[in-house]
């Protein structure tokens, strides 16, 4: 048996069972609550309020006054910098105390949350780094197209009112991603988390709301499931601008939802993202970030995981011995155990569509080199999946094709360069990859040929300045760098003739 969670969800004192709407810790007004299932135990931790059509039009209507009537989108830029700020240090202070609650969110083990692109440091630096563009957000001043005296000039406004829909997989650094920009910018929000990953969000967004600085009604928490608490944000007519992560499936439904207000739309959406190894590289190095990404930490519950491996016919061998390598690393168990290295499936029916793909996997004809079945014993209350992989895949086959968010690495054979790029771009997806060869010219086509939004180069590491988004259906926009501030910010021109003339 996995050791029990509920002494943590204790010790942290969860549940009180409130959101945030117009500075308020409010219940639900029907009452309804959404209990909480621990997916390495499968015990009950606590409950939040599950809010309904009723719950959200509050939050929004908050969010709106707060816009249209409160200090923050007419505040200086030197002040919403340092609440910014203050906001990075809350972080930093409590960074321990977060990422415990992120472990009785979604499982992810303490060991993995000190790894930086996941970690309270990131968050916080994310926080920091947007509070750098408050002063920086301008307009420009044109010269005059034609005839005649006057002034051209463009300002750089809030967008209003943003509806925020963020996953499970990392609750802290996509709120950041989302809340910062839309804070630096002047804008306010309602934000749902995911209903699997909630209450570390909640406890942020008390640090926020008590002690930052940050106006009542700018920040907004609702809590519940896609539906009805999700939808009910998305439909609102009083939303302005709609930026939502999550699966192509629902981001396809946030896009519908946008279209029939015209709301603004910022999408961070899935992958099936390709690690190209050619036989002058680092194999093992490759190998083993490339199988570490799918099966440590988030067990490949990551939307830029690189879980097509994209292999030269003559480093195979090599790479299939270093995968198994670091697949033989990797300990299930109570996330708090310092010892566990890897997360389970975030539910049960994530756990069966897996499994389920797996077997397509075996049915098309791909070699499966080890795992492929739900760990037992000690672990069988938890949705574990051993980790996996098939070699032999050929691109066509369903577990080339659709995202897997599980341990699973498909190794893909290739012959050359032109066949390496063909393949890596033989996908509907276009989120991240990596290249991997010691011949830097080769590196460079190769990343100018990738259609994806991010490539790295022997490594991935992605920097809280650095823009990340998508190519194709990964999605729409970037976050990160000043594209993301800018998609929270609307462009006025304004005219202004100096003679009666261009009256
Ligand atoms: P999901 O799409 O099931 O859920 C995401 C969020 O949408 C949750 O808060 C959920 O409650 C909400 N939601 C569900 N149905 C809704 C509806 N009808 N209306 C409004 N909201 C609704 O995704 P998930 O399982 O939480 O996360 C995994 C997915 O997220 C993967 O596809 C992964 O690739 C993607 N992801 C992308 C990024 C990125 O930056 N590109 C980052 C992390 C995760």
């Amino acid at each position: 048996m996995v050791a029990s969670i509920k002494p943590y969800a204790d010790e942290l004192a969860l549940g009180d069972g409130r959101m945030l709407i117009g500075g308020k810790w409010v219940t639900a007004v029907a009452g309804a609550t959404w209990s909480h299932t621990h997916p390495a135990t499968g015990e009950q931790v606590a409950s939040f309020p599950l809010a309904g059509a009723d719950d959200v039009d509050l939050a929004v209507r908050a969010a709106r006054r707060a816009f249209d009537e409160g200090p923050w989108p007419r505040e200086r830029a030197g002040e919403r910098g340092r609440v910014l700020r203050a906001i990075a240090d809350l972080v930093r202070e409590h960074g321990d105390e977060l990422l415990r609650l992120q472990a009785l969110d979604n499982s992810v083990p303490l060991s993995f949350g000190e790894i930086y692109a996941t970690s309270p440091a990131f968050v916080a630096d994310v926080f920091d780094h947007h509070a750098g563009w408050t002063d920086k957000l301008a307009g420009e001043t044109l010269p005059p197209y034609q005839g005649g005296d006057h002034m051209v000039l463009t300002l750089r406004e809030p967008v209003g009112v943003v509806g925020a829909v963020i996953p499970w997989n990392a609750p802290l650094p996509l709120f950041a991603q989302k809340v910062a920009p839309a804070l630096a910018a002047g804008c306010t929000i309602v934000l749902k988390p995911s209903e699997y990953a909630t209450f570390a969000v909640l406890r942020l967004a008390r640090l926020i709301a008590e002690e930052s600085g940050l106006p009542e009604g700018v920040l907004n928490v609702v809590t519940g499931p896609g539906e009805p608490t999700g939808d009910a944000l998305i439909s609102h007519p009083m939303v302005d601008k709609l930026s939502f992560t999550g699966s192509r499936a629902v981001g396809r439904k946030v896009m519908t939802a946008a279209a029939r207000d015209c709301k603004r739309v910022s999408l961070e959406l899935g992958g099936k993202s390709p690690a190209v190894v050619f036989d002058d590289a680092d194999v093992g190095t490759a190998a083993a970030v490339t199988m570490g990404t799918v099966t440590l930490g988030l067990s490949g519950q990551v939307c830029a995981a690189q879980t097509r491996a994209l292999v030269h016919r003559d480093a195979m061998e090599e790479f299939l011995v270093a995968a198994q390598m670091i697949a033989g690393m990797v300990s299930y168990g109570n996330p708090f155990d310092p010892e566990v290295t890897s997360a389970p499936l975030i539910n049960p029916r994530q756990l069966d569509r897996v499994l389920g793909l797996i077997g397509r996997g075996q049915e098309e004809g791909a070699r499966l080199v080890f795992g492929g079945t739900r760990e037992a014993g000690d672990l069988a209350a938890g949705n574990f999946v051993t980790p996996t992989l098939f070699a032999d895949v050929s691109n066509d086959m369903s577990i080339a094709r659709e995202e897997i968010f599980g341990p699973v690495l498909s190794v893909i054979p290739f012959g050359d360069e032109d066949e390496a790029v063909r393949l890596a771009n033989d996908t509907e997806y276009g989120l991240a990859a990596t290249v991997w060869t010691s011949d830097v010219r080769r590196a460079m086509r190769m990343t100018r040929a990738i259609r994806a939004g991010t490539v790295g180069i022997n490594g991935y590491q992605l920097e809280p300045n650095s823009p990340f988004g998508g190519f194709r259906q990964s999605g729409m926009g970037r976050e990160g760098s000043r594209a993301a501030i800018e998609s929270y910010t609307e462009l006025k021109t304004v005219l202004l003739p100096l003679t009666d003339e261009m009256m």
